[in-house]
C-alpha cells in the first residue's frame, strides 16, 4: 500500500518515511513542514473539499489555487477530500 501527502500527493510505502521529509507544497510555505498524511484511499479521481474541481492525481489537484479556499479566493490549493 502506498501513502499519499494531502498537501503535494507525493507516495511514499509508510507513514514514518511520508511524515519525515519535507513537504514542497505545505501550507505555512514550501518545505516550513512535514507531508501530511492523505487519510482516504487511493482513488482514480480526487475532489477538492472546498470547490469540487476534479483531478485523477493528489499532485496536479493541490498544484493549482482553489477560488474557495478558507484563507480566502486563491490563497490556497485545492484539497483532496476523503
Ligand atoms: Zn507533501
Ligand atoms: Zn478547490
Amino acid at each position: 500500500m502506498n501513502y499519499h501527502c494531502k498537501y503535494c500527493g507525493h507516495k511514499a510505502s509508510s507513514v514514518s518515511s511520508l511524515t519525515g521529509s519535507s513537504c514542497s507544497r505545505h501550507p505555512d510555505g514550501p518545505n516550513r513542514g512535514k507531508h501530511a498524511l492523505y487519510e482516504g484511499g487511493e482513488k482514480s479521481r480526487y475532489t477538492c473539499k472546498y470547490c469540487g474541481s476534479h483531478s485523477s492525481s493528489i499532485s496536479s489537484l493541490t498544484g493549482s489555487s482553489c477560488s474557495r479556499h478558507p484563507d480566502g479566493a486563491n490563497k490556497g490549493k485545492h484539497q483532496p477530500a476523503l
